[in-house]
């Protein structure tokens, strides 16, 4: 194995646990790289235990030295930018400048936190005379985070600086397909100066998942993954009374207009749909043609076949996603899709094993077929004709996703038009990945979250906190009323 077993990290210390452990792989070359312990309910509470134990200190410690950390930990992302990207190259198969651009996002997240101090002053007001009121923002306690095996270094940092500079100690359960960025991160925030015990790791699949989800000690649990699991984790999470944000898959769509700049709707839908291996809940995965838009479409095909897989696109996280992504290909072609672009059945040279699918573009899809309705999570995209505006709307207004939408068009109206009416939490004008940068928060609509507020940005600090009312009146002279 390249690297040792995987470990815990409890209490500021790594441990290895005595519990079953899974094998780790390379998705470019398919091989076992390490072990991932599956933790089960006790690791979970030892995990808490100790949380619980750091939290007085930390929640009182004043918000400006806690950020003083993430001052320190954003310097370190960016002077371990180079190994920290291998690292996520190694275990999610990125490309290396996908992997950087994670670890720089990460270091803009942290960036945010940082921010946290100057946004979040509490409110006071005289409310009679002699009568005050104010409300000052306290954390939750002990937190959990649970995140995706497409962004290793990301997603944790969604959660992690704002969750813990707002005074919650987080456990954090890294997907067990990519858990090696994790005890990086950890050992980044040791040295920036976090106190053990406010980050721990609980390494696992689904028992350390409900374990966390049933805790009575953990008050508030953010969710990335799938809408599957989204939907079980904010059910069973939100019963054992946790406030919960789960957030779910997606099914974006690009709405192409005919007066759309060629060149650039071209190279910004390729982009789109392909980077990361299509492995993005803010991919494009589907494109709404409108009316004559074969111009656009013939310059994305010269894009897409220029692309060269293992150089530009890095491969897909496992067998089980490429022969997923094949089948919905296959079946899409036999009901009478035609496959401009066919990234099926791609190998790179010396790394034969490794799980690589080349950009895929298949044209004349129809609503009602599986790859137009269903989560692909490839570098897949399927073209839908429609005549019209209203008609591109209707398409991706039935679908129940609403992570991200997009239109390509010169126009300001229709623009507009769409910008309204899109059922998509993110929605961008001439943007193939309408992610909000900070301090805007990052959150879909429908199938896409479930939960109040959003995860990251301003939208998170009403999650990781809560607000306390209080009253105080040092005016004997204040007479009685009904507040008395
Ligand atoms: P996943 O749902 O399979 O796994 C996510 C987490 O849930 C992992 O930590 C995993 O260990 C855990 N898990 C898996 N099965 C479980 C079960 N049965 N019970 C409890 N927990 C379980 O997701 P994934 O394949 O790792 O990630 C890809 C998915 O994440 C895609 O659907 C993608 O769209 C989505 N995603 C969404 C966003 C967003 O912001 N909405 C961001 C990134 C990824």
């Amino acid at each position: 194995m390249r690297y040792p077993d995987v470990q815990n990290y409890l209490g500021g210390t790594f441990v290895a646990p005595d519990v079953p452990m899974t094998d780790v792989y390379d998705p470019s070359s398919g091989e076992p790289i390490s072990r991932v312990p599956m933790s089960t309910a006790r690791e979970v509470d030892a995990a808490v235990r100790s949380a619980r134990a750091a939290f007085p200190a930390w929640s009182t410690t004043p918000i400006k030295d806690r950020v003083q950390v993430f001052y320190r930990y954003k310097a370190l992302l960016e002077q371990h930018v180079n190994e920290l990207a291998a690292l996520i190259s190694e275990e999610n198969g990125k490309i290396a400048g996908e992997a950087r651009a994670e670890v720089l996002k990460s270091a803009e997240l942290t960036e945010f936190a940082c921010s946290l101090p100057q946004i979040t002053p509490g409110e006071v007001l005289e409310v009679s005379r002699g009568v005050e009121c104010r409300v000052e923002r306290f954390p939750v306690g002990v937190v959990a985070s649970i995140t995706p095996f497409n962004f290793p270094n990301m997603v944790p940092n969604w959660s992690i600086p704002n969750a813990i500079a707002l005074g919650n100690c987080l456990i954090l359960k890294p997907s067990e397909l990519v858990p090696l960025s994790a005890r990086r991160i950890a050992e980044l925030l040791a040295e920036a100066g976090l106190p053990a015990g406010v980050l721990q790791i609980v390494h696992g699949g689904r028992e350390a998942v409900e374990a966390l989800c049933d805790h009575p000690g953990i008050g508030a649990l953010s969710f990335v993954g799938s809408t599957k699991i989204a939907k079980v984790v904010y059910r069973r999470a939100t019963a054992s009374l946790k406030r919960c944000l789960a957030l779910g898959g997606a099914k974006n769509h690009l709405i192409v207009m005919p007066d759309a700049d060629r060149e650039m709707t071209a190279s910004n839908a390729v982009a789109s749909m392909s980077g990361c291996a299509g492995q993005r809940c803010m991919a494009a995965s589907v494109m709404v043609a409108v009316a004559d838009t074969d111009h656009i479409v013939a310059r994305m095909v010269d894009h897409a076949r220029a692309m060269v897989p293992g150089r530009d696109v890095g491969p897909v996280i496992s067998a089980a996603a490429m022969e997923r992504i094949t089948r919905y290909i296959d079946e899409a072609e036999a009901a009478g899709a035609t496959v401009l672009v066919d990234g099926r059945r791609t190998t790179v040279s010396g790394r034969e094993r490794g799980y690589y699918f080349g950009p895929t573009i298949i044209d004349h899809v129809t609503p009602d077929m599986a790859i137009a309705q269903e989560e692909v999570f490839g570098p897949v995209l399927a073209i839908v004709r429609t005549e019209n505006v209203e008609q591109a709307l209707a398409v991706e207004n039935a679908s129940p996703y609403g992570n991200a939408a997009s239109v390509f068009t010169e126009s300001g109206s229709v623009a507009r038009f769409v910008m309204e009416r899109a059922s998509a939490g993110m929605v961008g004008v001439n943007v193939g990945v309408p992610v909000p940068r900070e301090p805007f928060s990052f959150g879909g609509w429908n199938d896409s979250k479930f939960g109040v507020g959003d995860i990251t940005g301003r939208g998170s600090i009403e999650f990781w906190t809560q607000a306390k009312k209080m009253t105080t009146k040092w005016n004997r002279e204040a007479g009685v009323n009904w507040m008395s």
